[in-house]
């Protein structure tokens, strides 16, 4: 018997309480928080197990770590309806073992986006990109995807500091952080923001910004998921303009050549603040038996040949590259790495010299040998990326109001580490991958404090669920930022209803 009829037959006694009347017109599910959003009047934006839309919506999430399978996901169309959702769930029976999720983009890799057992809240309707001429501002729904965002905003010959792959959702993305292309002259995707509408554990909807609730609004530049739902952004525009843009493949032996040239760039970034440069290693034996390094080298103001790439331009690739002249629109649409596997993901920062960097590189041969014997060449693919993480991004933070983030890059340039393997096989071969990234990752962490060159950015957007990236911020932020969640959220609900993802209460626990 399908759920549906299962249910209206009355043969299943529903989760409310005894004596409870259900008012809503479908007939109930069984579990309290699904019943609880419907008698709210949101029958509607709720997907059942048994729908095709429900299976459909699983199978959107990026990664398989994500495709869990909650009681009912709740898909509200606005942000009354969110705050309907939230105090109906809040005030569900939570007797028992069940909680709740909120997914953006879906793109999250480690699985903080979706539940078992519990409900999910998927943004996905909240997916506005408009423009405001008159403030120069854009409204970008959480649910967005990033491309879709650039594409509707070219419309008005605009464009915001977002992510550099298509797929990747606003919502996260701007709540972690947001490592971007404009990183040079913009700071962090976060420093754009002016205003964040949130619907709060108390059901009420607030705009934080410089002006009003000006705390939370700092709190939200990079304190991740801790204080309620997001959403609106309202960030600020820059004109849309071509980016000259080119991703270069180069032999593996020119990687002390790269890691010299990169810690030149990053130590020079201020006279050439329009370039962003990507380095990336990858092994993946169905391209190649030997690492490949990639690079993506961009300049903001569509000039070719910038001066900052000049030494990098030296060094042969393996097949020509051209720059091409592209809109973010068009370089985010095709730029999407496949989803639909297994991830593993951790992330560091050190300092920016070239014995770390050669140091990352070689740890990246041993971690491609250690898989090789542990789940076999052909079932995984590396891809660890490293990006410039000069002082002078934290520069451009403070003047924009300050992150949570960025008080690391006071003192030393750095580098933005971060290893990522796509595991084909199964979820036991990712486990094990996972721990031999996670022991690689403590080895270059304490080698890189043995030779002083340790920084203490953990950045959110990359961490695995067993880093710190809250912690990483310091003791005066993680203060900083408990406050803030325990003005917003005096009962700290959304710490233990909404427990995915990192959360401050856990932080020096
Ligand atoms: C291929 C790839 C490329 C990437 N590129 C970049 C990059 O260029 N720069 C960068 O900085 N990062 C990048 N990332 C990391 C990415 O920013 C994060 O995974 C981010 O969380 C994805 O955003 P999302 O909206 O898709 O998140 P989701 O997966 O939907 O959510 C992520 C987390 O945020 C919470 N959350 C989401 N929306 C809200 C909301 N509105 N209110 C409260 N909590 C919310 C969720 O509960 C979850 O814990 C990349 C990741 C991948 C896999």
């Amino acid at each position: 018997m399908r759920l549906k009829s299962f249910l209206s037959s009355g043969l299943f006694m529903s989760g409310l309480a005894a004596g409870t009347s259900f008012n809503s017109t479908q007939p109930p599910t069984g579990f309290p928080p699904c019943d609880a959003l419907m008698q709210a009047g949101l029958e509607k934006s709720i997907l059942l197990p048994t729908e095709p839309s429900y299976a459909a919506r699983i199978e959107s999430y990026w990664s398989l770590n994500s495709r869990q399978h909650p009681f009912c996901i709740v898909q509200p169309r606005n942000a009354k309806e969110v705050a309907t959702a939230m105090t109906a769930l809040l005030g569900a029976d939570s007797a028992g073992d069940w909680h709740i999720a909120i997914r953006s983009g879906g793109h999250n890799s480690g699985g903080a986006n979706n539940i078992d057992n519990g409900v999910t809240i998927d943004l996905v309707h909240l997916n506005e990109a408009t423009y405001d001429k008159k403030t120069n501002l854009a409204s970008v729904g959480p649910g967005a995807k990033w491309m879709d965002v650039y594409a509707k905003l070219a419309k008005d010959d605009v464009l915001v500091t977002g992510g550099r792959d298509g797929d990747v959702g606003v919502g996260g993305f701007l709540l972690g952080g947001g490592s971007t292309f404009f990183m040079g002259t913009e700071g962090f995707g976060c420093d754009a923001v002016k205003n964040y509408e949130v619907v709060l554990t108390n059901g009420t909807i607030v705009n934080a910004n410089e002006k009003a609730h000006s705390d939370l609004w700092l709190a939200l530049k990079g304190g991740g998921s801790n204080f309620g739902i997001v959403t609106r952004y309202d960030m600020e525009a820059l004109p849309n303009k071509k980016l000259a843009h080119k991703v270069r493949t180069i032999n593996i032996t020119h990687a002390p050549q790269i890691a010299r040239d990169f810690v030149e760039f990053t130590d020079n970034y201020e006279k050439f603040t329009n370039d962003a440069l990507v380095v990336y290693l990858t092994h993946n034996a169905t391209i190649s038996k030997e690492t490949i390094v990639g690079t993506i080298q961009v300049n903001t103001e569509g000039k070719v040949n910038s001066t900052g790439f000049e030494k990098l331009d030296e060094i042969p690739d393996i097949a020509p590259a051209q720059y091409d002249h592209i809109t973010l629109a068009e370089a985010a649409a095709g730029s999407q790495v496949a989803g639909g596997t297994w991830m593993c993901e951790a992330t560091l920062t050190f300092s920016n010299t070239k014995g770390l960097m050669k140091k990352a590189i070689s740890m990246h041969e041993r971690y491609v040998r250690d898989m090789k014997n542990a789940i076999g060449e052909e079932n995984f693919a590396t891809m660890f990326f490293f990006q410039p993480m000069p002082t002078m991004f934290g520069d451009i933070s403070k003047r924009r109001g300050g992150n949570m983030i960025a008080f690391d890059l006071e003192e030393k340039n750095a580098v933005l580490w971060t290893a990522g393997v796509v595991v084909k096989t199964n979820q036991q071969d990712r486990i094990h991958s996972q721990s031999l990234m996670n022991k690689m990752t403590a080895d270059l962490k304490s080698y890189s404090k043995s030779i002083g060159g340790a920084t203490n950015l953990v950045y959110l957007n990359y961490a695995d669920t067993t880093q710190d990236p809250l912690g990483s911020y310091g003791a005066k932020n993680v203060d900083y930022l408990k406050g803030v969640a325990k003005r917003y959220d005096s009962e700290g609900l959304f710490q233990t209803r909404f427990p995915l993802g990192f959360k401050i209460s856990s932080v020096g626990s």
